[in-house]
């Protein structure tokens, strides 16, 4: 039997949530306001999927399982995954040099990284692919309703390749987008509406994160028939995800 496999979130309630974890040949979209803990999860995520199989990464006896952090905001910090790696025993040093960080400037060169991809994957053992946050540059170089069309397009265009990538590498996609808590107030444009059309034919599974009290988060999946209904909470702590 042709098992999919799964990379821990850190914390057990989300993975529960998620099934298990975040899975490979797919796109796992993780969408909430600022601050609901998308960055977070990514970091967590860069780390846990170099754990062994067992642990609940992707490594394996002889192979290192490595991740690819495409950062489009700049809020990356590697300083952010020491305590992260620590937490696993993992040498921090180590689970730096096996995560390759390229920062986007602009869509264009988001779209033109993923094509590089197909070049870098196969060579490397890269079982995990980071976009935070995947629409940032994509609002801002086409903003308003008149440019909705041209965007939602091209958009779609990196959605599909970052798919095909998950698909045929057998890794997984993991891809955040900033939703304002209050939609009505973004009415306008449908793309700041939770369940908006922006990421509408991407496949594989949707996240909602929200702020809950100090730490703790709530989780929620999103058009997901084959997941199961509900809410998980977890929280953010200095040594990362957890419950
Ligand atoms: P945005 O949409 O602005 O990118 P986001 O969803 O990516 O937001 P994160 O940056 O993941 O949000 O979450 C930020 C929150 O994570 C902080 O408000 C803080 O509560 C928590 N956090 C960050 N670093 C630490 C830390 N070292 N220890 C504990 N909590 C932390
Ligand atoms: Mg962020």
């Amino acid at each position: 039997r042709m098992q999919t496999r799964k990379i821990t979130t850190g914390s057990r309630n989300l993975d529960d949530l998620l099934g298990g974890g975040i899975e490979t040949k797919t796109i796992t979209e993780f969408f909430g306001e600022f601050g609901s803990g998308k960055t977070q999860i990514c970091h967590q995520l860069a780390v846990n999927v170099q754990l062994p199989i067992e642990k609940g990464g992707l490594s394996t006896q002889d192979r290192v399982a490595k991740a690819v952090y495409i950062d489009t905001e700049g809020t990356f910090r590697w300083e952010r995954l020491e305590n992260m790696a620590k937490r696993w025993g993992l040498d921090p040093d180590e689970v730096m040099s096996n995560i390759f960080y390229i920062r986007a400037i602009n869509s264009d060169h988001q779209m033109a990284i993923v094509d590089e991809l197909f070049n870098i994957v196969p060579k490397e053992n890269i079982k995990l692919v980071i976009v935070d946050s995947v629409t940032s540059h994509f609002r801002a170089e086409y903003p308003g309703r008149e440019n909705l069309a041209a965007r939602q397009q091209k958009l779609n265009r990196h959605l599909h390749q970052l798919a095909k990538l998950a698909e045929v590498y057998d890794l997984a996609v993991v891809i955040t987008n900033q939703v304002m808590a209050r939609p009505d107030v973004f009415y306008g444009d449908p793309t700041q509406a939770v369940g908006g059309h922006v990421l509408y034919h991407a496949p594989g599974v949707r996240v909602q994160l929200r702020k809950s009290r100090g730490n703790k988060r709530i989780a929620r999946i999103v058009d997901a028939p084959h997941l199961p209904e509900g809410e998980a909470v977890f929280v953010i702590t200095d040594y990362g995800i957890a419950d």
